[in-house]
């Protein structure tokens, strides 16, 4: 789709001569996030520096109906961030001013580029960290986090971005500038705007500042892999380590031997023991009392509730305790092509999905391998399917978009959620149904149309108007 000649000729005149690349390379790379779906195709990637240039840019694509693909860290997994149909990238890596810490309000506000990383060395030296985490946290930008609301390993602990979140400063599809609720903590004013904003995925306006609610850091960590027998045994273990472990509960992640196997393959690592399992358990805990830490421990094995475990001496054995679960995700897609999922349930009802699920499968999917991990300890579970090897990708991407619609189904019955915490994109968008009722969807396109009139933003994310 070519750009309207007064719009090209606009960003030229009355831009910095910098702001903005046409360049292949650049359209390929702005164009796309880590899903690998959709063919990038871009007309034209802006780097604004500021908010009255974010804007300016936006008043202008209003004006000439030009779409605009709001862009961070891109590192997305449900596609929210792919531009494929001649849209304008504004990518917000330019901003990245944070501002001193609130030290007294334990608050800082950053520009929506800030990467998540330097956010928490920047809040570091105070003993304070703004609570969002995850394997992205090198690239991810905080304003794509709280487009996204996204999740992570900590949400167990800390719940989801939402909650991290005082103020906004958002850019409308018009240009207009709106600043919501400031760094309050309390404001008992009428709707809070903040929050439509929040897991919106750039649909309704453009988030340039936001003031970081931030927690103490915790204290130490102490890290445990466990072995045990089956999906059963980790659920088991969960419900002991929340109601009689002696500390609170930073993370609680499984993944099964299949996963593993694909991390072997991928990094020659394995776990440091040499139980095998079909499941295993990472828990990261923050302790007061290490005496009662290793007595709990010592129990675990005398009450058979896991096979092995370790925990780790230091904290360069937990690392590589925490790599076996991060390096999944990466080892999937190193030694094949995995079809991702990410989808939550009431977690007293995940072993009969789970199980409902292999059956599912093993009916009318006989041989595909399906690596499940996730942050059970929230009800989250990432399913993956492994593409079998001689079987076309486009044969692949068929059959999974058939299979998704009996998972989902079997999600719905469950009353579980297809998209726990990657959002809904492009990728959610034929299935959004399956979690939100007809009238809310109506809803939906009723805000939409008052903030975005024209759907210049994000057009065709999340529902179609
Ligand atoms: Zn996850």
């Amino acid at each position: 789709m070519a750009l309207p000649e007064a719009f090209t000729a606009a960003i030229a005149e009355d831009f910095p001569a910098d702001l903005a690349s046409s360049d292949a390379g650049d359209l390929v790379e702005h164009g796309k996030d880590w899903t690998k779906v959709h063919v990038p195709a871009p007309s034209l990637v802006c780097w604004p520096r500021t908010t009255e240039e974010v804007s300016k840019l936006l008043a202008l694509c209003h004006e000439h109906g030009v779409a605009v693909v709001p862009s961070g860290g891109r590192t997305g997994l449900a596609a929210g961030a792919v531009a494929a149909h001649g849209e304008v990238v504004l990518s917000l890596a330019r901003m990245r001013r944070m501002d001193p810490v609130d030290v007294l309000g334990a608050t800082v506000r950053v520009q929506a580029g800030a990467v998540t990383e330097a956010v928490h060395e920047h809040c570091e030296e105070h003993g304070l960290t703004w609570p969002v985490d995850f394997a992205s946290k090198g690239s991810s930008h905080v304003g794509g986090n709280i487009a996204t609301n996204a999740g992570g390993v900590k949400v167990i602990r800390y719940g989801l971005t939402r909650n991290w979140v005082l103020g906004l400063e958002v850019v409308l599809a018009g240009g207009e500038v709106l600043e919501l609720n400031g760094a309050l903590e309390k404001n008992n004013t009428g709707i809070d705007l903040r929050q439509l904003f929040i897991g919106s995925e750039g649909t309704l306006g453009v988030i340039t500042e936001a003031t970081l609610k931030l927690h103490k850091l915790p204290g130490k960590l102490d890290v445990f892999l466990f072995a045990v027998p089956d999906l059963a045994g980790v659920l088991r273990l969960f419900r002991e380590a929340r109601a009689a472990g002696p500390f609170t509960i930073s993370a609680y992640e499984f993944f099964t031997d299949k996963c593993l196997a694909r991390l072997a393959r991928h990094r020659n690592v394995k776990p440091p023991f040499a139980t095998e399992s079909s499941h295993y358990v990472l828990l990261e805990v923050e302790a007061k009392d290490l005496a009662s830490l290793d007595d709990w421990l010592g129990t675990l094995f005398e009450r058979e509730l896991v096979l092995d475990g370790v925990k780790a001496q230091h904290a360069g054995e937990a690392a590589q305790l925490w790599a076996l679960r991060e390096g999944i995700s990466e080892s999937l897609t190193a030694t094949g092509m995995p079809h991702k999922n990410d989808v939550s349930l009431p977690i007293a009802g995940l072993e009969a999905f789970v199980a409902d699920l292999e059956a599912l499968f093993l009916s009318r999917y006989p041989g595909w391998e399906i690596c499940n991990f996730g942050h059970i300890g929230d009800g989250n579970l990432h399913v993956n399917v492994m593409k079998p090897d001689d079987m076309p990708k486009e044969v692949f991407l068929a059959k999974t978009k058939e299979a998704d619609r009996h998972m989902f189904e079997l999600v719905q019955r469950h009353r579980g959620s297809i998209s726990a915490e990657h959002g809904i994109g492009l990728l959610k968008k034929p299935y959004l149904g399956y979690s939100r009722t007809p009238r809310e969807i109506e809803i939906f396109r009723a805000i939409k149309r008052a903030l975005d009139p024209k759907g210049v933003l994000n057009p065709g994310k999340v529902f179609d108007l």
